[in-house]
């Protein structure tokens, strides 16, 4: 069945009149999955003028209250799991025991800021006797927020939870790829009382809708997520208009693996590549390997890539478009001249019916092939060597990213001096596990802004400072 799925402004699902429409082909077999409206500046006007009226009674409605509806958002939404995790398999392709991790992750959002809210405060400032002077932080009043098809319900989650627990209200513009989560998402806040208006979703493409949002007055934060490219033209048009703007772009993260490292747990934190089948801004895209364990560490990591069956283990391609871009990739690179060790094509057989790729691994690759500097966004992974630490900081540095990087060794001084020189916004070492409640976003090209943690709430406010005299 196609689902039809239309614009959700003020608790209402507008019904489609002569708008154009989008038929999308699941990556899975490439069979229609959903048919999307477009929309476009009319559809935004409706949105941001709704979302600009609940705007005044949601943000007056003490943190409490608003953590209280959140909550329960967390909690239909574990209730509905199995119907979303469906939906959302349908449309990313991604392995059912991935998505059934992303729901959890994506109701884990809105648990946290629905709780942590309550701990969001102002400070007094002494300035003595006669003058009382305190700080408050307040809404932005609209949040426009854009998001990509990788990971379309808890990218979702992410940026609503903070935005709502925080007093705004929200207009997402999800990928025309894989609307459907968030307009549920939306309805699901709707049925536990968010009141209508405080949650809207416009579907349509980035050049219409997406760019239509960013340019409309009402709308007083920007929060993107997507690529590098798309990222810098929303701020362009944010700057235009003095908007903030909270970017989460993309990666090409280095794993760095020092020779004394525990080579078991590397494999495993190598294979990550392939959740989502790579299609993850935080991937660990770089594996950068010391020489004395290089041999090694390649033999393994390829033989336990190739190990990854397409269908059964790795994910699909979520967009044609990423499927012929990973494509490309493999061309890219067998001109370059990097090594094969596994994969290299797209998967042939009955499997060719969707939009798989071969897990594949590339070794001495050179830091001026495209593969070390672009981001492929599949499960790719480029392999190069390095003697010592000094050049093992360089290498890892030399891109234009810097959301995540990773280092591996037991010499517990050396570490900290790397995690210190690595130029990411979120560093892992000897694989530390990051939470929602850890602070995520990049350094460079990687981003502006934070999202995650408490952090993200600083974001999604802005502070107000008051002074009264008591003269
Ligand atoms: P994209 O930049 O092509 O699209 C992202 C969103 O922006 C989509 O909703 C799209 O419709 C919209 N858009 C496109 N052009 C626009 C414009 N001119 N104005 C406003 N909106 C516009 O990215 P994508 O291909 O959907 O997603 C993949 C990228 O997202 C990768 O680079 C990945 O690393 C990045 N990403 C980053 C994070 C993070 O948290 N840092 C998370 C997930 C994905």
């Amino acid at each position: 069945m196609v689902r039809e799925l239309d614009h959700w402004i003020s608790g209402t699902s507008i019904p489609r009149d002569a708008q154009e429409t989008l038929l999308v082909e699941g990556p899975l077999d490439r069979r229609p999955v959903a048919r999307v409206t477009l929309g476009g500046r009319e559809h935004v006007a409706l949105a941001v003028a709704a979302a600009r009226s609940a705007a005044r009674d949601w943000a007056d409605r003490a943190p409490v209250q608003r953590g209280r509806l959140l909550a329960e958002v967390a909690r239909r939404l574990r209730d509905r799991a199995e119907e979303f995790v469906a939906v959302e398999v349908e449309e990313t392709g991604k392995l059912v025991a991935e998505m059934r991790g992303g729901l959890h992750v994506a109701a884990d959002y809105f648990e946290y800021y629905g709780g942590v809210v309550r701990a969001l405060f102002g400070e007094t400032i002494n300035l003595g006797a006669g003058d009382h002077a305190f700080t408050s932080r307040e809404p932005y009043g609209v949040v426009g927020m854009i998001t990509p098809w990788n990971g379309p319900l808890t990218q979702a989650a992410r940026g609503m939870a903070a935005a709502l627990a925080a007093g705004n209200t929200v207009v997402v513009k999800p990928s025309e790829f894989t609307s459907s989560t968030t307009v549920m998402l939306a309805r699901l806040c709707e049925e536990v009382g968010v009141p209508p208006g405080v949650v809207n979703v416009v579907l349509g493409t980035g050049t219409e809708a997406g760019k239509a949002l960013v340019d409309h007055p009402g709308v007083r934060l920007v929060a993107f997520t997507g690529s590098v490219v798309t990222g810098r033209s929303v701020a362009e048009a944010a700057a235009r208009r003095l908007v903030p703007t909270i970017l989460e772009l993309g990666g090409k993260s280095a794993n760095v693996v020092f020779a004394d490292a525990d080579l078991d747990r590397v494999v495993d934190s190598a294979l990550t590549i392939c959740t989502g089948a790579g299609q993850q801004c935080a991937a660990l895209s770089r594996l950068l390997v010391q020489t004395d364990v290089y041999d090694a560490v390649l033999a393994r990591v390829g033989e336990a890539m190739a190990a990854r069956t397409p269908g059964e283990r790795l994910a699909p391609m979520t967009t044609e478009a990423q499927f012929e871009k990973v494509v490309d990739y493999f061309e890219v690179a067998k001109d370059e001249g990097a090594r094969v060790v596994t994969g290299g094509r797209a998967v042939t057989g009955e499997l060719a019916a969707g939009r798989y790729v071969e897990p594949t691994v590339y070794a001495d690759v050179t830091r001026d092939m495209r593969i070390f500097r672009e981001e492929v966004f599949g499960p790719v992974l480029a392999v190069t060597p390095f003697e010592t630490e000094a050049e093992a900081v360089e290498l890892a540095n030399d891109s234009e990213y810097g959301l995540v990087a990773s280092v591996w060794t037991a010499d517990s001084a050396r570490a900290l001096r790397v995690a210190s020189r690595l130029d990411a916004g979120q560093v892992i070492v000897n694989g530390g596990r990051t939470g929602i409640e850890t602070p995520f976003g990049g350094y460079k090209s990687s981003g502006i802004g934070r999202e995650k943690g408490f952090e993200s709430l600083l974001y999604y406010t802005q502070l107000k400072t008051t002074v009264v005299s008591t003269r």
